[in-house]
């Protein structure tokens, strides 16, 4: 057993994910598993990064530049949590994907700031596909026209789309979700929209990643199934 328990830990889920392929004739390969650390010590992700972890989660801003700066530069930072505009300026050159743009503004933002340091950013439109009003991320309606405007900014690349389903007892409940964020992403392609590219599909978390790569999903993001619950779900406060 490691330390933390986390190789057993991400065998189990790599295994669900390779189970789930299975059934729905997709090859594992297509499916990347990011390990969301947020909340939890570099311990915890250096014992992942052991396992051969190379992509990790956070959703806040400060958290993930000091892991940034403990942890090996081959890391893939994923930033999945809501951004703020005064933000971007720190994480732009550091962060692999930025998965929770949801607006025009945000999105200058982002490329005014990577304009300034000369990089090219990875990002991911997050939908709100059940029209949760506690969550974040664009309506299925306004999507195209907001990717229409973001596909003329530069140093901005969009590569696909994300969403966050609701907490659901069984995660059945959810397949409808994916199906619609996956059906979005195939209306946008069809857009032939130049500058967007729709090869990523995040979603699923650790409740309801099976269903989600069985409709699609080619990242899945799962925090408790790897790194165990964390305090503030104990709380009854989500992401
Ligand atoms: C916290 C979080 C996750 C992981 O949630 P788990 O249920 O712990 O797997 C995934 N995506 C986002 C956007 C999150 O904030």
């Amino acid at each position: 057993m490691s330390e933390y328990g986390i190789k057993e830990n991400i065998e189990a889920v790599e295994e669900q994910i390779r189970a789930a392929c299975d059934k729905s004739g997709r090859e594992p390969k297509e499916v990347r598993l990011i390990a969301v650390s947020k909340t939890k010590p570099v311990a915890m992700l250096q014992e992942a990064y052991d396992c051969g972890c190379r992509d990790f989660g956070e959703n806040k801003v400060q958290e993930l530049i000091e892991k940034y700066e403990l942890l090996p530069k081959d890391i893939r930072w994923h930033m999945i949590g809501h951004l703020q505009r005064n933000k971007v300026k720190y994480i732009v050159d550091k962060v692999y994907m930025i998965h929770s743009v949801d607006s025009l503004r945000l999105a200058e933002e982002i490329s005014k700031e990577a304009v300034k340091k000369n990089v090219k950013v990875q990002i991911l439109i997050e939908v709100n596909v059940a029209k949760e009003d506690t969550k974040f991320g664009t309506t299925c309606e306004e999507v195209i026209p907001l990717v229409k405007e973001i596909a003329k900014l530069p140093n901005i690349l969009v590569k696909g789309l994300m969403t966050i389903a609701p907490y659901v007892a069984d995660e059945e409940e959810n397949r409808c979700n994916f199906q619609k964020l996956k059906k979005i992403s195939v209306d946008i392609m069809e857009e032939n929209i130049d500058n967007i590219c729709m090869e990523v599909l995040s979603m699923g978390m650790t409740g309801d990643y099976r269903t989600a790569v069985t409709e699609g999903a080619t990242y899945v993001r799962v925090g408790t199934g790897i790194f165990g619950v964390r305090p503030t779900m104990l709380k009854g406060e989500e992401v």
